[in-house]
């Protein structure tokens, strides 16, 4: 092949390309001259050039862009760039929106200007809808007082945070981007990696709602409701996660006081009657289940109405308190305590038999005998007397088995207070008669 048909085939090459390059290209002399120009460049320029026409660019863009030719004259350099996406509003009167282009023009010598033409009307139109919705959410942002929104990149950790995160928890962007949600547990909590679970779940079902104590930067603690989504891709990939955190505190601790009120005794702290019975029936049901051990006790204080008579009501109401107090220290978490009436309290032992509750009942009572409350500044002993029984044969119910722990405690009464008495034992009338 020839050198011409070489050359000639590049020109060719070229031309195709220019004619069909998705932006307008065309060359210009410093003083605006068009000497070459490709088809998009003809079609972006013809319906804004007024009668002049469209082989000067700066006469073309006049009115629209006046500046144009001083940019070309004041550029110093041999070459380089003149102007990078220079936006030129278009504005015609049977359209409200401008049409928008975007110049960019390139100095190759002192003779010729690169000049790149760009339509970027939708471009520039979608940046301001996204700018108008951010803004809108920002403003809505920060009128919320109880509500975080931000965002986690795929590995969990902050994207972004804005007014609202910082106001709820305390900490800056500065603070939290880049690192994860644990930022905000309790450190117990943090240490089982409890935000990165909440990710793993949210990732795994699309989303996850988890409530618990957080805190702030400066160590106070709030009610947290988090709810955390997977932003999906098209490819089912998780790109990220949005987090919405919200401050329940008030509502939280409003429930809890609420069911707290409606659930213990005011003056001791332990479980009201209805509350007892309440859980004590399915504690019975439980064991009944899975064939496990259950004992329970009756507790009465001995002579109380002496108490109240020496000491006046408000002596033995601080009597009662201190007995609340000493069934807390002593018994385990797992055991129910109720009080039933005045002076009288019935305790369930799961797990423990009537042998083992009649040494408890007994470590309860010497414990109790040491109590002294004080009244007007003077101790005030007291002694309990407890009857005990085992869940069996004869107690099925909270009914039967409260009643056969009641006829030991009657009979510790009958045989001298402060005692402790087992249903079925030896000093008990039932043995007598079993007997
Ligand atoms: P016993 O040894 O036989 O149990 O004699 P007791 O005096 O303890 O028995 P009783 O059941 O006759 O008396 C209980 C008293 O408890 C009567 C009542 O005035 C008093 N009481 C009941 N509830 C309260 C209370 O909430 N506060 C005070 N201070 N006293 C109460
Ligand atoms: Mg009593
Ligand atoms: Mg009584």
């Amino acid at each position: 092949m020839s050198d011409a048909t070489n050359v000639e085939a590049d020109y060719e090459a070229l031309l195709s390309f220019l004619y069909v390059a998705p932006v307008g290209l065309l060359e210009i002399d410093p003083s605006g001259a068009i000497s070459m120009m490709n088809p998009l460049g003809a079609q972006l320029l013809l319906p804004v050039a007024g009668a002049g026409g469209i082989s000067n660019l700066f006469d073309a863009l006049g009115s629209h862009a006046p500046d144009l030719r001083n940019f070309v004259s004041s550029f110093a350099g041999e070459r380089g760039t003149i102007c990078e996406a220079r936006r030129i509003h278009i504005r015609s009167l049977d359209s409200a929106e401008p049409q928008i282009l975007a110049c960019s023009l390139i100095k190759i010598d002192n003779q010729r200007i690169m000049g790149v033409l760009n339509d970027v009307t939708a471009q520039v139109l979608q940046e301001r809808r996204l700018q108008q919705a951010e803004s809108w959410f920002s403003i809505m942002l920060s009128g919320v007082n109880d509500f975080a929104l931000l965002s986690l990149n795929a590995n969990g950790r902050v994207q972004s945070w804005n007014k609202s995160g910082e106001r709820l928890t305390g900490h800056s962007a500065r603070d939290i981007q880049g690192h994860t949600l644990n930022v905000l547990y309790p450190p117990a909590e943090a240490i089982q990696g409890r935000a990165l679970q909440q990710i793993d779940f949210a990732r795994r079902d699309g989303w996850h709602i988890d409530e618990g104590w957080r805190k702030r930067k400066d160590g106070t603690r709030f009610w947290c409701q988090s709810l955390v989504s997977a932003l999906e891709e098209q490819t089912g990939e998780v790109s990220g996660y949005s987090v919405v955190l919200r401050d329940v505190t008030e509502q939280k601790t409003s429930g809890d006081e609420i069911r707290r009120l409606l659930t213990t005794d005011k003056l001791t702290g332990v479980m009201n009657r209805a509350h007892f019975f309440e859980l004590a029936e399915a504690e019975i049901v439980r064991c009944q289940r899975f064939g496990s051990t259950l004992s329970a006790l009756m507790v009465d204080i001995d002579h109380f109405k002496q108490v109240n008579d020496t000491f006046g009501h408000a002596g033995g109401d601080e009597v009662l308190r201190q007995l609340g107090q000493h069934f807390r220290t002593t018994l385990r978490s797992i055991d129910l305590v109720g009080r039933l009436g005045g002076e009288e309290f019935a305790v369930l032992l799961p797990s423990i038999d009537v042998e083992g509750a009649k040494l408890l009942a007994e470590l309860f009572r010497g414990g109790a005998s040491a109590i002294r409350a004080s009244v007007d500044g003077s101790p005030v002993g007291f002694t309990v007397s407890i009857g005990c029984a085992q869940l069996g044969a004869e107690t099925r119910t909270i009914d039967e088995l409260l009643k056969a722990a009641d006829g030991a405690l009657y009979e510790a009464k009958r045989t001298g207070r402060n005692r402790v008495v087992a249903h079925g034992g030896a000093e008990g009338p039932e043995r007598q008669r079993v007997a």
